[in-house]
């Protein structure tokens, strides 16, 4: 398995993954107060069942987390009874060979990662622990749940607005540093093994029309179907946010720019290929530019509207690279003063 996290696997939950934190500390603290377990813990695992996250209650108090790509339980016995729990999706109950007993609880058991709760304790947990157990773990759940709703668009159900702002600065973090990016050299080369982040600005053509000629209700209708299609389309750790009324933002992890070019350009020619119902034929014109740890966001996002616009003047249905436009002097760097910084 690729020691490379996925989009999704390193921005967790997005917004509010300190809320978050916090939750699962404070719940850890409470089953630790309330039967005094030898430690309690939160195991959150990939899809291939290997841990990526540890947060530890011990029996003293201690407490500590852990992120990591590599093995960070090394308990055979938690390991074995974590795999039994999550093939047969339920609780399960088992003893280590020092005499204490290990409950693990499932707790969520999401595409890209799972959650489990570890209980070690010296006595046998009772049937109403386990009662109060199940009933706080539902708190957490349903926190979870209030957290993914207040990330989404209520239209579409992809990300919404403010889901971007909070977390594309954490993209931008996660992108590697590459050659400065329009320097003498003019040369942005891919770090070897480093994953590729682009960003693609995806506007709908001619939508007013579609508006104005169908109603809202079709026009609305279209919005839902072509986010179906970006799920469809795109791969599963990729970013899909519903930027703007007919705007769209993709964000893609990928080995080299190409390949980016090659998920947008796809995306195109399925919307292209599509029988709407009643519109029957529609289509996108998408600005992809490629994420550096050096950018700030309005100038990635000033970028990539100036390889919409690009398209949208030569054509529309189409994808274009700023890159690829800057390189070929289609389209010039915008200069910035040094006081022009972040603006939202
Ligand atoms: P272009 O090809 O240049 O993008 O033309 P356009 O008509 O798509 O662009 P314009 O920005 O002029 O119009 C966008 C329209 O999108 C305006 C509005 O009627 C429509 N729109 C925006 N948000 C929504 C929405 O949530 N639902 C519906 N049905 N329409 C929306
Ligand atoms: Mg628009
Ligand atoms: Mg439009």
């Amino acid at each position: 398995m690729s020691l490379t996290p996925h989009l999704l696997d390193r921005l967790a939950s997005l917004t509010s993954i300190r809320d978050l934190e916090l939750l699962e500390f404070s719940m850890l603290k409470t089953v630790h107060e309330l039967f005094r377990p030898e430690q309690v813990m939160m195991l959150k695992y990939d899809s291939d069942g290997e841990v990526r996250f540890t947060l530890r209650y011990g029996h003293n108090g201690n407490y500590d987390s852990q992120t990591l790509r590599k093995k960070l339980i090394d308990e055979p016995e938690v390991l074995s009874a974590l795999h039994i729990s999550r093939r047969l999706k339920t609780t399960y109950h088992s003893k280590k060979a020092n005499g204490n007993h290990i409950s693990i609880y499932p707790v969520l058991d999401l595409q890209l990662l799972s959650v489990a709760l570890v209980v070690e304790s010296r006595r046998i947990n009772s049937q109403n622990d386990s009662r109060v157990i199940h009933a706080l773990l539902q708190i957490y759940r349903n926190f979870c749940q209030l957290i993914e709703d207040s990330q989404r668009d209520q239209l579409t159900g992809l990300l919404n607005r403010k889901t971007f702002d909070d977390s594309i600065q954490r993209v931008i973090g996660m992108s590697s540093e590459r050659f400065p990016s329009f320097g003498d050299d003019d040369r942005r080369a891919s770090v070897e093994g480093e994953p590729v982040y682009s960003l693609g600005l995806i506007d709908i053509d001619n939508f007013k029309q579609i508006n104005d000629t169908l109603g809202h209700i079709y026009g609305d209708e279209v919005l839902l179907l072509m986010s179906q299609i970006m799920r469809h389309t795109f791969r599963e750790s990729d970013l899909i946010f519903r930027f703007g009324g007919e705007e769209f933002v993709v964000i893609t992890e990928t080995d080299s720019t190409d390949t980016a070019m090659v998920a947008f350009e796809r995306f195109r020619a399925a919307i292209d290929e599509y029988a709407f119902p009643q519109v029957s034929h529609v289509t996108v014109s998408i600005g992809v530019v490629e994420v550096n740890s050096m950018d700030v966001v309005h100038t990635l996002l000033d970028r990539a509207d100036k390889a919409l616009y690009y398209a949208k003047n030569h054509g529309k249905n189409r994808v274009c690279s700023y890159k690829e436009l800057l390189e070929r002097g289609a389209v010039k760097e915008p200069t910035y003063s040094s006081g022009d910084i972040e603006l939202f």
